[in-house]
């Protein structure tokens, strides 16, 4: 049984709007858009936040992040931002790695 409801997803448990997919990410709309592109990146193995990662997934977040750039010029091409929040004070509400790949429309700094 997955720890959260991105590893319900990753299971099928749950259904997503997928975007993208290979052997070590998911890619899928945010259920709750806060921009008019908001998709979501995730690593196929659990890992907890952006405070967990471990020198060993080096590999996985450089294709995270890889991943993020190509899927914000495919569907943002104005421009796009890509956002890890990790921890209570860093807004992290599911506790699987996320990044989140926002667009279409001009973003605002500083965050809130
Ligand atoms: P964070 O606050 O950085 O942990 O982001 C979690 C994100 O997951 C939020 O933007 C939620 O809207 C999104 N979310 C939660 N449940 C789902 C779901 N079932 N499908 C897609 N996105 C979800």
């Amino acid at each position: 049984m997955a720890n959260t409801i991105f590893g319900r997803i990753l299971a099928g448990e749950i259904p997503c709007k997928k975007v993208f997919e290979d052997e070590l990410c998911l890619a899928f709309h945010d259920v709750a858009p806060v921009a008019p592109v908001h998709i979501l990146v995730i690593p196929k193995r659990e890992i907890p936040s952006l405070g967990h990662v471990e020198a060993t997934d080096d590999a996985v977040l450089g294709h995270l992040l890889h991943r993020a750039a190509e899927i914000g010029k495919e569907h943002a091409p104005g421009g796009f931002r890509v956002v890890i929040n990790s921890g209570a004070d860093g807004g992290q509400t599911v506790d699987h790695l996320h990044l989140h790949v926002l667009g279409g429309r001009a973003m605002h700094w500083p965050p809130g």
